[in-house]
């Protein structure tokens, strides 16, 4: 059995801007509205929760944009984070597949997470801000920018989502040893979170909540902005470092991927690994076919609505058209809590609306069978999150198996699960279970989607 290889670049490959794929789409993004007018919203509107580079990111068409040199710098730490063929996996299967998969457990906070959370940071420090607040699901979102806040000096608060709170402890340890303050979402702290503890006390949040009071926090204050970790088109930019080195990689590996494999939460991991890829596609320059992996219990992609919705469940983020479940949908809990979100980045899912990726789902516990027979054959043991790539990537390489033709398979491994081990002594305890998605809440929360004419 041949042991698996990796593929290293210096770090001189670190690539030195992020790729923006608004410029290869064969019509722009649909514009983000104000709830209130019915409007598009301009800089201005913004303003108050977010930096101004973090804004013109936002809105820009440019194919490349730089990435400072100070967060350069930092990404040396870890990038270019190595690329693997996963020799053993593909005799574990028994496959003619070759599988390879990017690795970004490798950042010091576990996850691809630093990739934003050093860009957004940095920006804040650029612009004089003092504090960040912000969400986090599963607490890899909370962990990385407490990271990168104590990198540049910044104050950074946490809403943390109820139910992650409580099953991960180690995580918010994580976040307060580098100096961030973590409250249970919903909290006492916010408008938002006395209305939603009012009504349901026993919430175990979610991150549509946690956004909510975050903002509000931001919003209340000068110096404090907002930074979210996935979803926005400057986030899904920053990610962006992860394909390009791929592409970089599989040149070293004189392959290239017949399809391509990421997990969507809010699809900014998915978007780092294969909007490169996807760019060169629309470019007409290399054919690629791209796969989302969403868990099954919070089907935005494949079971949504693609429409303007609310970003958060208080309603107070503008309407950004989606794949969404409906603002006010808490999904079920589950171990992917970086996967819980009712929504979907709006690239995202304009390519899936574009038939550009292929969405599917799958449950928890089909994604921890695929994620331990990864463990056992390449050594890593991946983040709940990532199990679902790896769930996408073991049933493109049995369908090659079936079909007698070798494909190269390529996934994200986006984070290693080493602080989610309460979900493996679950599930080698037989008590991983499936919670299946209420359809008519989802039902509900559609109908109540906001009109925009
Ligand atoms: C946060 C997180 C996710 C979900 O967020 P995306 O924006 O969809 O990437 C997935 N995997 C890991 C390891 C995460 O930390």
């Amino acid at each position: 059995m041949a042991d698996s290889v990796k593929f290293i670049l210096d770090e001189n490959e670190i690539p030195k801007a992020w790729y923006n794929i608004v410029s290869d789409l064969p019509e722009p993004p649909a514009p983000v509205m104000h709830p209130g007018t019915g409007q598009p919203v301009g800089p201005d509107d913004l303003a108050p929760l977010f930096t101004m580079a973090a804004i013109m990111q936002e809105v820009s068409a440019e194919r490349q944009i730089d990435i400072p040199e100070p967060v350069r710098d930092i990404y040396r730490q870890w990038r270019p984070s190595p690329l693997y063929r996963a020799y053993r996996l593909e005799a574990a299967l028994d496959t003619p597949a070759r599988i390879y998969y990017k690795y970004e457990g490798v950042s010091p906070a576990g996850s691809h997470k630093p990739n934003t959370a050093v860009a957004q940071a940095f920006y804040c420090r650029e612009e004089g801000i003092k504090r960040i607040s912000t969400e986090t699901g599963a607490g890899q979102w909370g962990s990385s920018l407490a990271l990168a806040g104590s990198f540049f000096g910044l104050e950074i608060e946490v809403f943390m989502v109820r139910v992650s709170y409580d099953q991960k402890p180690y995580r918010r340890a994580f976040m307060e040893t580098f100096g961030a303050t973590c409250h249970p979402s919903p909290s006492n702290l916010t408008e938002v979170g006395k209305k939603i503890l009012a009504d349901n006390p026993d919430s175990t949040g979610s991150l549509g909540i946690a956004i909510s009071e975050a903002v509000e926090v931001a919003a209340q204050r000068d110096d404090t902005k907002y930074s979210l970790g996935s979803v926005l088109n400057h986030v899904l930019l920053h990610q962006t470092v992860v394909g390009q080195e791929a592409i970089r990689q599989m040149e070293l590996a004189d392959d290239y991927p017949d399809v391509i494999v990421g997990c969507t939460g809010g699809g900014s991991n998915f978007a780092g690994l294969t909007f490169p890829f996807i760019g060169r596609k629309l470019r007409a320059e290399q054919d690629v076919r791209v796969v989302a992996v969403e868990p099954a219990n919070c089907p935005s992609l494949t079971k949504g609505k693609y429409a303007y919705d609310f970003g958060d469940t208080g309603q107070m983020t503008p309407l950004v058209k989606m794949h969404t479940l409906g603002s006010s949908f808490v999904p079920p809990s589950s171990h992917a809590g970086g996967l819980r979100y009712h929504g979907m980045a709006p690239l995202v899912s304009q390519l899936v609306d574009l038939g550009q990726v292929e969405p599917t789902a799958y449950s928890q516990t089909e994604c921890f069978d695929a994620g331990v027979t990864f463990a056992k054959a390449e050594g890593i043991l991946p983040a709940p999150e990532a199990n679902h790539a790896v769930k996408g990537a073991l049933v493109e390489a049995m369908r090659c198996k079936e079909e007698g033709e070798s494909r190269a398979i390529l996934f994200n491994l986006c984070g290693h699960g080493y602080f989610d081990m309460q979900a493996y002594m679950d599930y080698s305890s037989g008590k991983l279970a499936d919670h299946p998605y209420d359809e008519s809440e989802v039902a509900m929360a559609l109908a109540g989607l906001p009109s925009v004419a």
